[in-house]
């Protein structure tokens, strides 16, 4: 099962990729995910990447396309995956799809997180990740048992630097402008499957298991 998740920065997109690759036994391949970790290790690519995260804009495709390709070809990615954070822009669909159907593959499903600006700003304002193995939090809505302390291993959390909120509006207007239109784009493709990302996270991964299947 080939899963890609689309949404607007904050609209849940690693919470319910971690539920899904959990249940289906799949891999979770966050593009972010892959940056901070380029960035603590301090490598070329962490580097270059950081200059445009920390102004809320875009990795250039050129950086971002080779390394996921790569990434699909690994070994446990054989029962698939869900892509978490790719792609971005209509250039990076286009490359995966090419990619994909060099090998007779394609994306099954593309789901899409759907959450107003509105709610967004609030929800990175609280949001609160690991530094370790990047889970996710809520200091509201999805609060550690301990404060500042992550449940999964212990490291504390932090909230990122591009969670500020002028960031977070840049990091919006971003995704309206070169993201979004990705929803056409899947939808063409047949595969666009649309949930409602305003409710709880275990509504919004119960909508999701109805698209996936039990
Ligand atoms: P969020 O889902 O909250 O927007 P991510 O962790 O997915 O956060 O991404 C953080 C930042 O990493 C993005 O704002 C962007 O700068 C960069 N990034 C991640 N994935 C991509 C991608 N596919 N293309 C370009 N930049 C990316
Ligand atoms: P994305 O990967 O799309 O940027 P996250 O999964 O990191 O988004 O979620 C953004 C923030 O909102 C996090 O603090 C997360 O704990 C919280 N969150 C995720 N899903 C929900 C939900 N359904 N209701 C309320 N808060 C949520
Ligand atoms: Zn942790």
């Amino acid at each position: 099962m080939k899963i890609i998740m689309l949404g607007a920065p904050g609209a849940g997109k690693g919470t319910q990729a971690k539920m899904i690759a959990e249940k289906y036994s799949i891999p979770h391949i966050s593009t972010g995910d892959i940056f901070r970790a380029n960035i603590k290790e301090g490598t070329d690519l962490g580097k270059k990447a950081k200059e445009y995260m920390d102004k809320g804009l875009l990795v250039p495709d050129e950086l971002v396309v080779d390394l996921v390709v790569d990434r699909l070809t690994w070994d446990d990615t054989k029962n698939g995956y869900v892509l978490d954070g790719f792609p971005r822009t209509i250039p990076q669909a286009e490359a995966l799809t090419k990619a994909l159907a060099a090998r007779g593959e394609k994306v099954d499903f593309a789901i899409n997180i759907d959450i107003p600006d509105e709610n967004i700003i609030e929800r990175m304002g609280g949001r609160r990740a690991c530094v370790t193995c990047g889970a996710t939090y809520h200091i509201v809505n999805i609060p550690p048992k301990k404060e500042g302390v992550c449940d999964k291993c212990g490291s504390e959390l932090i909230l990122r630097d591009d969670d500020k909120p002028e960031t977070v509006r840049k990091r919006l207007d971003v995704y309206h402008e070169q993201t979004q239109p990705l929803i056409d784009y899947y939808t063409k493709e047949g595969v666009l499957k649309d949930v409602d990302g305003t409710v709880d996270m275990m509504d919004v991964f119960g909508a999701i298991v109805q698209i996936l299947g039990e």
